[in-house]
């Protein structure tokens, strides 16, 4: 078997028939997942392929394994080879606490500047939920992955750092607005026109090939004015160059200020007849608010940083928690890839073989999805489908009295076998 590289040609990936995969397995629960993950991609890919296409999984070396092995918690080769390959999957990997490095996650996205992550929240049937109707909620979730105060830009009180930033706000008249100033740290929060921009063009274009119709800017512009404010205007700037494809809420404004509000809902049900795509947004705290109460509501999300942190976990919990909720953090111009399980490391299950392998697997499932093989990513979801509805679960699922415990293996190849 010769194997290739995914490669990017005119912004196209092109992907070989036998294509090397990088993949990471990750510390804690991460290699007991992983093992699970990849006896059913392999499964997955023989069935749709016949053997014609196979993938050739290349183990890389990071988090605690590697610091031990090579001192390093990410090795510059694991880092290259994720550069040079474009597309990878990996498990959870520790944050060391206290030893003067940053995430690994976080480092990973910067250096190979994955600016968007993509995460997309929807419910499986016979998955316990704390909310009555799960089944509303299928919203794919785009979180800017490399500004906010995610750039760790930071002072902490009373250091040299702190005082200068202190000096200057004084310079700029705005000390007054520091309520504590002798016992305060600060954070510097850049959101750049750039970063906006390439995040929501990202959204929009996920939702124009994936027949969804509406698309909502989170933000808290109502506070943060000229970061999170922007991000909105930039959003719906980024969303008027799509011309008739979009139909967006400052468009609905203008229609209103000029002709009245009966010609702006008309211009809007005209609109959503033709299945545009409708571009609105909302304030962060309202969304948390009308997507647990109407989740219906929402389809596509786009939102920065931190906003995406809370925003996707939150929405996860409603279809069954982190076990399930799957990730990728793409670059779509440079095609570099890396997916991965949305939850941590879980150190005290290690090596019991029992939680549940479901966020990476279906992480995988988009890795297909991006890779062009469709029909391999649809038997995996299928796979997880007819488990987790017949009740063959992870003890995190095992909520009904007819559940069968499967561990974190069984699972895999009971999937697998499904497929
Ligand atoms: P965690 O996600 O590891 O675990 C929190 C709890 O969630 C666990 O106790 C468990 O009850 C549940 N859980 C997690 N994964 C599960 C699974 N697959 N199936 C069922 N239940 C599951 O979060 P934590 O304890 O805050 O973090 C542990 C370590 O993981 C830290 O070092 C943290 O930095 C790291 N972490 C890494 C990533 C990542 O690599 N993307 C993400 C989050 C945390």
């Amino acid at each position: 078997m010769t194997e290739e590289k995914v490669t990017m040609q005119n912004g196209q990936l092109q992907v070989p028939n036998k294509p090397v995969i990088p993949f990471i397995e990750g510390d804690g629960i991460g290699p007991e997942i992983w093992q699970a993950a990849q006896t059913v991609f392999d499964a997955a890919v023989q069935k749709a392929y016949d053997g014609q296409k196979q993938v050739k999984w290349l183990p890389l070396l990071a988090g605690e394994k590697a610091y031990q092995e090579t001192g390093q918690w990410l090795p510059d080769k694991t880092l290259s080879t994720l550069r040079e390959d474009l597309v990878g999957i990996k498990g959870p990997l520790t944050t060391p606490i206290g030893v003067g490095h940053r995430s690994i996650n976080v480092t990973l996205r910067q250096k190979l500047d994955l600016y968007a992550c993509f995460r997309p929240v929807t419910y499986y049937p016979g998955t316990p939920s704390p909310v009555v109707h799960p089944e509303n909620v299928n919203i794919d979730v785009f979180r800017e992955n490399t500004e906010d105060i995610y750039a760790g830009i930071e002072s902490d009180v009373g250091t040299k750092d702190a005082k200068e930033w202190e000096k200057l706000l004084a310079k700029q008249d705005k000390l007054s607005k520091v309520r504590f100033p002798d016992s305060a740290a600060y954070a510097i929060k850049p959101i750049s026109k750039q970063g906006s921009t390439r995040l929501v063009n990202a959204a929009i274009n996920y939702a124009l090939a994936n027949d969804r119709h509406t698309l909502t800017l989170v933000h808290k512009g109502n506070i943060m004015k000229k970061t999170e404010g922007n991000f909105k205007k930039w959003g719906y700037e980024a969303a008027e160059e799509y011309g008739d494809k979009v139909f967006t809420w400052n468009r609905y404004d203008q229609i209103k200020a000029n002709q009245g509000e009966q010609a702006a809902q008309q211009a809007y049900q005209t609109a959503r007849d033709e299945r545009k795509l409708i571009v609105n947004d909302v304030i962060t705290d309202n969304f948390f608010q009308q997507s647990l109460l109407y989740p219906e509501h929402f389809e596509v999300v786009a939102t920065m940083n931190l906003n995406g942190d809370y925003i996707s976990d939150a929405l996860a919990a409603q279809v069954g928690g982190i076990g399930i909720a799957p990730g990728g953090n793409i670059n779509y111009q440079t095609g570099h890839a890396i997916f991965e399980a949305t939850h941590g490391t879980a150190p005290q299950f290690a090596g019991q073989n029992k939680l549940n392998p479901t966020s990476i697997i279906l992480s995988g499932a988009m890795m297909f999805d991006y890779l062009g093989w469709s029909g391999v990513a649809a038997l995996i979801r299928s796979g997880i489908e007819q488990a987790i509805k017949s009740h063959h679960v992870t003890v995190d699922f095992a909520k009904t009295a007819d559940a069968t415990v499967l561990s974190t293996s069984a699972f895999g190849d009971y999937v697998a076998r499904l497929i």
